[in-house]
């Protein structure tokens, strides 16, 4: 059997990967993204605060801070270009006492040295005009206005889509173990599949080190894995907070954020605890607990009796305490993306372009594309019901009347919805796939009415058995079998 020859291969498909592919699109580059998952988004970006940092959280003149400012920069357009929701809400770190405002005012120093825009300290009055809820024993905030919030793993979509649409092979369920290196070029295996590269871009997430292992090369910090839990308030909790709320940091860090979200709920977390497991993504007692205690000093009135989920994180947080991102200097061409912790989702934007810098230097070519497509698919089409307005809804039920049908009623995810996520450029052929790309699930009743509705749906264009529609991996079954 021959093996598919690529320009590049990219391992992973999280945000830096995904995001990465995005932007070498535009070029006439031949790129695979090799991903273990069942999909785009399996790692640290499909569960994360999904905050676009400013950037004056980052030590002066590390890499991390350098593209954050301009990844958070860079945020708009490029969810404008893909309709992806975001919004700059701006951000508040409050402070309680005369020790947390001068934590406040050198943060600000070291965000105005980054380049952050528009930053200034509130006082009290101004902090509870603009946030009304904030516990009243905050008497100052940094404010900055340049943060915003985003769907991490709708913008991991999105920019997959746009660049699968343009030429880009995604193979899922495709787990990197094993690398040779010819000289000239790398053979990647998952088991006995295997495919060829030129370049290969390492952006695998919690697990880089053990990729730049199968190279021979060591990097030069450990990944440590930090977990943090999150709770999700209904939708009718939305007036708890305008902006993205922090309290002063500590040495764990930001600390717990209660913040809006892009899809109108609260999201309360998250707390950072080292654990043993890279895939440790369970959520404890204790935990929530913590986060609870947490959200209450920020606003102590918030309904924690409106929580709908929970879920958990884990942070690849490098010993270094900075990205790293780099050439092998054992193999050329090999490009580790390593240690991208937290600001990573904001700072995706210009990671990706400080990679395709690495890329040119190391040789590759890159022409711009000359039938290049900008949008999500190739007709455009990814609006889901809920966004469209009246007009738009009419002329999509004419078209084609399964979006008449409602399926998800918290959401208002139409059959038609759940029929063009399944038939896009990376299928959602599962129902978390669905899920996370139509919301038909994620509402008050956590698709206790929807999820077998959806599965039937999958179930229907596929052309498969009902039995055989997965929640989200190949070991997770729905259905077992029939009772009657
Ligand atoms: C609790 C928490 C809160 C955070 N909050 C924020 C925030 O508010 N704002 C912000 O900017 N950032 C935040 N971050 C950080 C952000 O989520 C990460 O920096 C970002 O998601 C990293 O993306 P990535 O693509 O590098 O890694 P990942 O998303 O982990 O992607 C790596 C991918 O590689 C795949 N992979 C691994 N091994 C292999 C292999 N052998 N072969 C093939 N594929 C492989 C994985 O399956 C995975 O899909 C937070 C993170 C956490 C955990």
């Amino acid at each position: 059997m021959s093996i598919k020859s690529y320009d590049v291969a990219i391992i992973g498909a999280g945000i830096t990967g995904a995001m990465t592919a995005f932007q070498i699109a535009k070029y006439s580059v031949k790129v695979a993204v090799l991903e273990a998952g069942i999909d785009v988004a399996s790692g640290s970006t499909r569960a994360n605060s999904a905050i676009v940092h400013a950037g004056y959280d980052a030590k002066e003149g590390t890499l991390k801070a350098l593209l954050n400012v301009k990844g958070c920069e860079m945020m708009p357009e490029i969810t404008s270009q893909l309709g992806v929701h975001y919004k700059k809400c701006g951000s508040l770190v409050i402070g309680f006492n005369a020790r947390d405002l001068e934590h406040l005012k050198k943060l600000m120093e070291r965000g105005k040295t980054n380049g952050v825009k528009g930053l200034r300290i509130l006082n009290k009055t101004e902090l509870h005009k603009m946030e009304p809820n904030v516990s009243k024993d905050a008497k100052y905030a940094l404010y900055a206005p340049s943060a915003g919030i985003v769907c991490p793993y709708d913008l991991a979509y999105a920019v997959s889509e746009n660049s699968a649409t343009n030429g880009t092979d995604f193979y899922f369920e495709y787990k990197v173990d094993n690398i040779e290196y010819d000289g000239k070029h790398y053979t990647l295996y998952a088991g006995d599949k295997k495919v060829k590269a030129k370049y290969v871009i390492n952006a695998a997430g919690l697990y880089v080190d053990e990729i730049a292992k199968m190279i021979d090369d060591d990097l030069p910090f450990e990944i440590i894995p930090r977990r943090g839990e999150y709770m999700l308030l209904d939708k009718s909790e939305i007036k708890t907070a305008k902006h993205t709320i922090f309290v002063t940091p500590n040495e764990k860090g930001k600390g717990i954020l209660v913040s809006p979200t892009v899809d109108g709920n609260i999201i309360v977390g998250p707390n950072a605890n080292i654990v043993d497991s890279k895939a440790d993504t369970g959520v404890t007692e204790e935990g929530l607990d913590e986060i609870s205690k947490g959200a209450r000093v920020i606003v102590p009135s918030i309904n924690l009796g409106a929580v709908i989920t929970t879920f958990a994180g884990v942070r690849p947080t490098p010993t270094s305490g900075d990205f790293y991102i780099k050439e092998s200097e054992k193999c050329k061409g090999f490009i580790h993306v390593a240690g991208i912790e937290s600001p990573g989702l904001a700072s995706a934007p210009a990671v990706s372009e400080y990679v395709l810098d690495i890329l040119k230097k190391a040789g590759l070519t890159m022409r711009k594309k000359r039938n290049y497509i900008p949008t999500r698919t190739k007709d455009g089409n990814c609006k889901l019901f809920y966004e469209m307005n009246e007009r738009e809804r009419r002329q999509a039920i004419k078209k084609d009347s399964r979006y008449a049908i409602m399926v998800c009623r918290c959401e208002m995810v139409t059959e038609g919805d759940v029929v063009n996520a399944i038939n896009r450029p990376i299928s959602a052929h599962t129902v978390d796939m669905v899920k996370r790309r139509t919301r038909a699930g994620m509402g008050r009743c956590q698709g206790a009415h929807c999820r077998t509705k959806v599965a039937e749906i999958i179930a229907k264009e596929l052309n498969i058995d009902i039995s055989e529609v997965k929640k989200f991996s190949q070991n997770s079954k729905l259905l077992l079998g029939k009772t009657k």
